[in-house]
Order: C-alpha cells, then structure tokens, then sequence
C-alpha cells in the first residue's frame, strides 16, 4: 500500500485530496494546525484504518514514523483575508514549511508535489497565463507576503530537484471552489453565497470588471492526481479557463440563489488582480486532462454545501 503525506489536510482542497487518496487505496497521513482549516473536513476520515492525523505546525520540524511514497504540500493560508491576518506565518509556512517537507521528502525518498498558484504571475500582464509567464508581482504590497511565500517555494523546490535530484511537482493552481470552503475566509464564491443565505447585499469590490476563472474542486484534484502520477517537474497550471467578470458573477449568484438582494460596490483590495485565465495546453497535453464540470453545475452543488450550514456557522463571524 502506497503512503502519501497530505499538510493542510483539514482545509478546502487538502480535505479533498485526502478523501481521493482514501478512494483510490493510499494510506493517508493527514496533518494540519487548523490555523484557517477546519475538523469538521476530516471527522468522516478518523475512523478510517487508511487514514491517520497528525496535528502539526509544519513550520516547526517535521517527524512521520512511517515510511513515505508521496508528499502532498498544501499548508498555507490561501484567502486574501486570511494571509493578510497572518503574514508572518503565510510567509513561513511558504518558506520553512517548504523547507522541512523537502527535506521529509528527502529522508524518506519520497516524490514530492507542492501547492503553487496563479498569484505567482500577479496582477499578470500577459492573458492568458501560461506557465512561462514570469508574472508581475509586488513583493511589498500586502498580497506579496503570498504571492512571494509561493515564489520562493517553486525556486527552493527547483533547487531541490536540480541540486538533490529530488522528484519533485508543481501545481499552479487557478481559483477553485466547491463543499468545504470556509463560509467567512473572505473569498468570492463563500462570501457570495453566505451573503445570498443571510439576506444581505452582494459585495462586489472595484468596479466589478476584474476577471476571475473558476475551477470546480472534483477536477482540481483530478488535475493534480494525474500530475502527481505523471514525469513532469516544471510548474503546470490546474485551472478551468472559463473565464468571468466578478460583477457578472454576481449576477449568476442571484439569479442561483433566488436571492432577492442587490449587488453593493465595495473598495478594491490593493493589488487585486485585473485578469486571470489559465492557458492549459500544457495540462491538456502531458496528463490528458480538462475540467469537466461547468460554472452552473459546479455552483448548484457547491450551493447545496452551503445550504447545509447550521444558523449558527451562517452567522459566525470570524473577522
Ligand atoms: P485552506 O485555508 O482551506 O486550507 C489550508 C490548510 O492549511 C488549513 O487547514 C490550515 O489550517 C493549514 N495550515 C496553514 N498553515 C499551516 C501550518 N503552518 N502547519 C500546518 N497546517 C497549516 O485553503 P485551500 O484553498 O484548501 O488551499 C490549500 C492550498 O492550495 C494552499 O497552499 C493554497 O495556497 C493553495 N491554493 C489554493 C487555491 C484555491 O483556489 N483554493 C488557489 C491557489 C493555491
Ligand atoms: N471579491 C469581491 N467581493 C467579495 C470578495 C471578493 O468582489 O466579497 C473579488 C476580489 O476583489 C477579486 C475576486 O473577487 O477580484 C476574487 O477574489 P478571491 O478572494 O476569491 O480570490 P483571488 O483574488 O485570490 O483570486
């Protein structure tokens, strides 16, 4: 039995990964702080005999008893509000998170995939993105802590696999969504959908045109199975290029929920990006693969997920 490490593994994408790995007959060792990640992802994994936890700050030194095959990095804060609440760790769980698992990874030789993002092209000048985009990102603007956290972690990965010959994988990951995300981590798609379920106004920030490309999570993870699976080293990106304006999206909530309230302008977050679309050649060529759930279906369902929430987690505030 093959066995994979899984960091963030209570979080949104992490909690799926885990319940794939699960399925296609791993054993799985999650870990996870909880610093932005919830039990309630896992509590239908802890009984199971192919699964085990570990509560871990990955920042610190990291010890698994078990043999490895596999290490799947995604510890990090991933929303705007939530790694401008916490930079410092943002920036270390990036940096000496990345360091410790490579080096985990080269103690137990085990083949490494790590969690990178769209933010590293920034506020792109180029459209669509393409991995050989070097991107147009401000290291001192309050989203550099993430965007260069996820730099650093591709440059030190890189230096691992050329220096150590480390296998290595890199994910770039285009905005995802589905079940699990955490109603108030500030993104668009839970923001949108709480506000619909609690009666308020739809906030669209800026004017609204800004661009975003949604990925529904069943094939994000689809994606970064194949590519954990496949000989490739260099980034690619997972993302679904079907791509909209924010404030048009806002629009298809209402119209998705029923929801009787209005669109509201809001500021704009200082360096929010003005476009993002993936080029997935790359993705469509080496692991065969492209998203197969559209927007409409992919929100019904995420919706559904939503709708489920108790009163209580609907009001809780967090921020
Ligand atoms: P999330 O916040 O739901 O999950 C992140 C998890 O990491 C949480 O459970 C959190 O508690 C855990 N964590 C953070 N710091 C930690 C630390 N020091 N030690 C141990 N655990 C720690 O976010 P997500 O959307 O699931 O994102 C997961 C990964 O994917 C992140 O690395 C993120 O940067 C990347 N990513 C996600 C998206 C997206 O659209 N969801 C896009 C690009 C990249
Ligand atoms: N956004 C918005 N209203 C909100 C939350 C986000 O208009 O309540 C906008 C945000 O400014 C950005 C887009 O939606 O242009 C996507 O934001 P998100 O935080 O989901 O992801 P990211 O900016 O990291 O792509």
């Amino acid at each position: 039995m093959k066995r994979v490490l899984i960091t963030g593994a209570a979080g949104f994408l992490g909690s799926h990964l885990c319940d794939r790995f699960v399925a296609e007959g791993f054993y799985v060792i999650g870990m996870d702080n909880f610093i932005t990640g919830d039990k309630k992802n896992i509590n239908h994994l802890l009984e199971n005999a192919n699964f085990q936890f570990i509560e871990h700050d990955v920042t610190d030194f990291i010890e698994v008893a078990n043999d490895l095959d596999y290490i799947l990095h995604f510890a990090s804060p991933a929303s705007p509000i939530d790694y401008l609440k916490i930079p410092i760790q943002t920036l270390k769980v990036g940096s000496l998170g990345t360091h410790n698992l490579l080096g985990l990874a080269m103690a137990k030789k085990a083949r490494i995939l790590i969690a990178s993002t769209s933010e590293v092209y920034g506020d792109p000048l180029v459209h669509p993105q393409s991995e050989d985009y070097y991107g147009n990102v401000n290291a001192i603007g309050p989203r550099g802590v993430y965007d260069e956290a996820k730099r650093f972690m591709e440059s030190i990965t890189m230096a691992y696999h050329r220096f150590h010959g480390l296998e290595t994988r890199i994910v770039r990951i285009f905005n995802t969504y589905g079940p699990r995300m955490r109603l108030n981590d500030g993104r668009v798609v839970p923001a949108f959908m709480g506000q619909a379920l609690r009666g308020e106004d739809l906030t669209v920030f800026g004017d609204g045109l800004q661009t975003r490309s949604f990925c529904y999570v069943d094939d994000q993870v689809e994606g970064i199975y194949r590519l954990l699976l496949s000989d490739y080293s260099y980034p690619v990106n997972i993302g679904n290029p079907h791509e909209t304006t924010i404030k048009d999206f806002a629009n298809e909530i209402i119209g998705l929920t029923g929801t009787s309230q209005k669109v509201v302008f809001k500021d704009l977050p200082v360096d929010d990006p003005m476009q993002r679309q993936p080029n997935i050649e790359l993705a469509s060529k080496l692991l065969k693969w492209e998203p197969k759930v559209n927007r409409a279906e992919g929100m019904k369902r995420t919706f559904e997920y939503f709708k489920g929430l108790t009163k209580e987690e609907l009001y809780r505030s967090e921020h």
